[in-house]
């Protein structure tokens, strides 16, 4: 049988791997060489598994959503990411890669963040161990998501907005990769999401994987068995899916349902779904599916969606893709409003406009369900730090 999960090379199927410069070569060698056996010690475990339960507040709830349900013909669970805390997913990834740094002897953390969420996390967890922390930051990013950069700022943490380039993401990636070669040694760089060179999309997964570990009991709880007929999530970088299906990946009685991001649309040259519109090329050390001219300039991605306008995915999702493990849906802007809208009214839940996205896909294959057919779907984040564009819509989207 096929197995989806990393090879012993860093790769899956023909993606990942790490392209890096020469002067890096050693800090990442050490870090390949050490993780499996930092994260799989008894002693990281206890102390993330406590931080997990008591400082994030997992478990994070299942929640059976009866109204929404009946709407799409399914047993339909959340997985309520949402309720962690700063609000996401993405705490679960700093506060286990901060853990990895000490232990690793690290004096330093670095992180690059778009719209704010990954940096917000990243501060948190090293005011939590009394790390000096810098984030680099698009200066357009800086200026659109300025609550976040207060955030972090009072976190401790230092912003360095970056001039370079369109002065968004990819960018701030660039100055980030930038300041590790300069300190490889005291620096640990906390990436945010299943993207970066091996071994980073399998710490991240790995770490994210508490996802489908919860789920797993949960189900059995529930519904008498550990596990559903679907999985679904949004995917910019990829970490909430990656942690949604980590336990189920060579599960093929689970099927999984990616969304992703398709801005104006998938065809309009505004978008960010990179899964249907990329093709192969090297980005941030991995070999991935990205957006990108002819001659390899990469397109800036545009999605309603802060979180998710990453112009590429990282290598799990585009070996998924590709194999057809996964089914890959584009939602546009408008379907993940209405979507975002149709969950605060149905369920009292307000998501995250990420996590809007694949709530977004369930109208498009709501048909291929079977009354019984269980559904878990992560809610990635919520939706305080999305209230501004959710409002500007009410009187199209709230009637
Ligand atoms: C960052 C973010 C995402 C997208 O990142 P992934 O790595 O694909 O999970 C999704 N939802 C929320 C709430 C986010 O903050």
């Amino acid at each position: 049988m096929e197995s989806y999960k990393i090879d012993e090379n860093g790769f899956y199927g023909e993606f990942g791997g790490a392209y890096i410069p020469e002067i890096l070569y050693k800090t990442v060698e050490n870090l390949r060489e050490s993780y499996v056996q930092i994260l799989e010690s008894d002693e990281f475990r206890k102390e993330y598994h406590d931080l997990l339960k008591d400082y994030v507040g997992r478990p994070s709830p299942l929640y059976y959503a009866k109204r929404m349900s009946e709407k799409y013909g399914c047993r339909l669970y959340l997985k309520r990411e949402d309720l962690n805390h700063t609000g996401a997913h993405k705490i679960n990834n700093a506060i286990g890669q901060i853990l990895l740094a000490k232990k690793m002897g690290k004096t330093r953390v670095i992180a690059e963040t778009g719209a704010g969420q990954h940096g917000v996390a990243t501060a948190t967890a090293c005011a939590l161990m009394n790390m000096p922390c810098t984030v680099y930051q698009g200066a357009l990013d800086v200026e659109r998501q300025h609550v976040n950069v207060e955030r972090m700022k009072m976190l401790g943490a230092t912003v360095i907005p970056v001039e370079t380039g369109n002065k968004t993401l990819k960018d701030a990636t660039n100055e980030a990769i930038r300041d590790w070669c300069c300190n490889p040694a005291d620096t640990f760089y906390i990436i945010g999401s299943t993207v970066g060179p091996h071994p980073y999309p399998d710490i991240v997964a790995r770490l994210q994987s508490v996802i489908s570990e919860e789920i797993k009991w949960q189900l059995e709880e529930k519904i008498g068995r550990n596990y559903p007929d679907y999985l679904m999530a949004c995917v910019g970088g990829g970490s909430n899916a990656a942690g949604t299906i980590y336990h189920y990946i060579d599960d093929e009685r689970v099927k999984i349902i990616l969304g992703e991001a398709g801005g104006l649309g998938v065809d309009t040259g505004q978008t960010a779904a990179s899964l249907q519109v990329g093709t192969v090329g090297i980005l941030h050390g991995s070999r991935i599916k990205l957006m990108q001219t002819d001659d390899g300039q990469i397109v800036e991605p545009y999605s309603i969606s802060a979180g998710l306008d990453y112009p590429g995915t990282g290598p799990i999702h585009c070996n998924l893709h590709d194999k057809g493990r996964a089914q890959v849906l584009a939602a546009n802007d408008d379907e993940a409003l209405k979507a975002a809208y149709e969950l605060t009214r149905l369920e009292g839940i307000i998501p995250a406009l990420e996590s809007a996205h694949a709530l977004a896909i369930l109208p498009k294959v709501c048909e291929q369900f079977k009354h019984d057919d269980v559904v878990v779907l992560t809610v990635s984040g919520r939706g305080d730090k999305d209230l501004d564009t959710y409002l500007k819509y009410i009187d199209v989207m709230g009637n």
